[in-house]
């Protein structure tokens, strides 16, 4: 933790690791996903939107223009920033291993590009793709990011993810004895869950399964777009932003403080949400939580195991 920062930022890992300020590149490299072409499932995850959570993303047929397209957008406001590439829509294992490797090694052999993150679900790992990994691995900057949300299969099945948490405990031990980094997403306020069932699905992923190297906590959006919008139209996650706050900072205090910190709130264009209607207020809600670690006079990892 830097800078009086009371959790472990994955700006504060980037800064120290490239030696200053270094954004994300959110991309969508034009793959699919086994949860809507049948191979899995039809219709995606119940919270997933048309663009396959990567609204945010560039799309053009090149990955070169992509770079181009979200360096323009962002070099004002960082002027010398690094990069990272960040695979981000849809699964971004989810394609033959030759298609993989130019996708990858385009954004890699880019000279404004210092490493990438590839996000994916953990069903789609085997073995050529981890070989692909394991070879970029020794070379680049890379992480691997692994939708799980819940640890709980009443909340799997609802939400229609198909795969399990075995699925997770399978990839995040191969990516482990590979040595390559992974980050753990889990979504806070699914419908049906309890807090306590939150607290398990984390407690699970800091201490029971094998450690990641970081944690993206979301905040559950309901988006015109998704399954979910048109299933609980009226779903609220949490009834105010005070009470996500509060919550966010119990579950900080529970993670480890090795662990990076990559998400707190939720990030969808404010066109698409529907609820929670503060969830775009994004600044807000960091600041808050910052605030709330301050006045409890706690910080990441004070009552982890
Ligand atoms: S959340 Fe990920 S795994 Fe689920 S439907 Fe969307 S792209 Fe596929």
């Amino acid at each position: 933790m830097q800078g009086g920062e009371r959790y472990n930022s994955i700006n504060d890992y980037l800064k120290s690791a490239f030696g200053r300020k270094t954004v994300k590149l959110s991309l969508d490299a034009g793959f699919t996903c086994p949860n809507r072409d049948g191979s899995k499932g039809y219709g995606g995850c119940a919270f997933c939107s048309e663009g396959g959570s990567g609204e945010l993303a560039a799309h053009t047929p090149s990955i070169s223009d992509s770079i181009t397209e979200q360096i323009d957008r962002l070099s004002e406001k960082w002027p010398d920033a690094a990069y990272i590439a960040y695979f981000q829509s849809f699964t971004n294992t989810y394609a033959p291993v030759q298609r993989l490797r130019e996708v990858y090694y385009a954004a890699l052999s880019d000279p404004r590009i210092s490493g990438i993150a590839i996000g994916t679900r953990p069903d789609c790992l085997p073995p050529d793709v981890l070989a692909l990994l394991e070879e970029i691995n020794k070379e680049h900057f890379l992480w691997v990011e692994l939708g799980l949300q819940s640890i709980h299969p009443d909340t799997q099945s609802a939400m229609n993810l198909c795969y399990t948490t075995a699925d997770y405990d399978k990839a995040s031990a191969a990516l482990s004895a590979l040595g390559i980094k992974f980050v753990t997403h889990l979504i806070l306020g699914l419908p049906g869950e309890t807090e306590d069932m939150m607290i398990e699905s984390l407690n699970y992923v800091c201490n029971s399964g094998i450690r990641p190297f970081g944690l993206k906590l979301h905040l559950m959006n309901i988006v015109k777009t998704s399954p979910l919008y048109e299933a609980m139209p009226d779903y609220i996650p949490f009834a105010s932003m005070d009470e996500y706050v509060d919550f966010v900072v119990t579950c900080l205090e529970l993670i480890p403080p090795d662990i990076t910190i990559h998400r707190l709130t939720g990030d969808v264009p404010r066109k698409i949400l529907v609820s929670p209607e503060w969830s775009y207020r994004k600044r807000s809600i960091l600041n808050a939580i910052n605030r709330e670690l301050s006045l409890r006079g706690t910080h990441q990892g004070a009552k982890s195991k």
